[in-house]
């Protein structure tokens, strides 16, 4: 195969379609997404605020040294869950982000206690149903300290939650949003627009949607801030491309990711108009890390979504 070093830049309009009416946002508790981070203020308290701005009013105040539930980055804030259903914005920079797994419970009927301490012996301080993620911190002996609620943490048995990145199916690229703003048409749209989950709000999590390695993370004309993904799916030598992004900063190249992994926040970068997702998946002729457009054919995405 002819491995080109020119870059093919496509040109493309990617129109989105806002919603004129008024938007509620759904609640949105942790996700395979969301990460957990620690309040690393110098003060004793961060304000948590109704919107990403240090005017917007103060919802709550968390204590130096507690843990807050991170849903998505927007500029220099980060959407959080600041307690049980409630959300909030705290700015990036007193929040350290910590190591933290999504896990599902995975329980057949009734409920799992959440505990005060590693043992049946500790009190049942909350309870989780069957679906429900929560971030696990850390595991030893059986039992997973856990972050739920947004900011609480506590103890349940590592043998009734799962990862919920196990699965090999095809990732659905953005958790927070399902709604297509634009249809792939052969020649002319070569992906599919998923619009942010607020519309015009950059940060929604982009993920691998499937398995592979990192070919490309960069800045390349018309898709702006963008990521190349190289999998053999189904027999099938596939690259996904995740364009307009806020920043390609958080992989790099020749970096394996998982399926679900968290790769970049979503953006307006490039011929963008209005944040949005731009995801390409293109079958390739062989399994060399081919970079040209020509050496890649562009097919509908959501056959592979579903
Ligand atoms: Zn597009």
């Amino acid at each position: 195969m002819k491995h080109q070093t020119r870059i093919h830049i496509l040109t493309f309009i990617c129109s989105i379609a806002l919603l004129a009416t008024a938007f509620v946002l759904p609640a949105k508790a942790a996700d395979a997404s969301s990460a957990a981070g620690v309040v690393s203020t110098a003060s004793s308290n961060l304000n948590v605020r109704a919107s990403a701005s240090t005017t917007a009013a103060i919802l709550t105040r968390l204590p130096k040294g507690s843990y807050v539930t991170l849903l998505s980055k927007s500029g220099s804030f980060w959407r959080v869950e600041y307690a049980d259903g409630a959300y909030g914005y705290v700015h990036a920079d007193y929040i350290t982000q910590t190591a933290s797994t999504p896990v599902n419970v995975s329980i057949s009927s009734g409920y799992l206690n959440v505990r005060s301490g590693v043992g049946t012996s500790y009190s049942a301080v909350a309870k989780l149903y069957k679906g429900d993620t929560v971030l696990r911190l850390s595991e030893s002996g059986g039992w997973s300290r856990i972050l739920y609620a947004g900011t609480r943490v506590g103890y349940v048995s590592s043998a009734y939650i799962t990862s919920v990145s196990s699965s090999s199916a095809v990732v659905w690229p953005v958790p927070a949003s399902r709604r297509i703003n634009q249809y792939f048409k052969a020649g002319t749209h070569l992906g599919l627009d998923i619009g942010a989950s607020t519309p015009k709000v950059e940060g929604d999590a982009v993920l691998a949607a499937m398995p592979g390695k990192v070919l490309f993370a960069g800045y390349l004309g018309g898709y702006g801030h963008v990521i190349y993904i190289n999998s053999y799916h189904n027999g099938q030598y596939i690259q996904t491309r995740y364009a307009h992004l806020q920043s390609a900063s958080e992989v790099t190249s020749g970096q394996t990711v998982a399926a679900g992994q968290r790769i970049a926040p979503m953006g307006n970068s490039g011929t963008s108009s209005g944040a949005h997702l731009h995801f390409e998946v293109r079958i390739r002729s062989s399994a060399a890390d081919c970079f040209a457009n020509a050496d890649s054919t562009p097919v509908d995405p959501l056959p592979y979504l579903s």
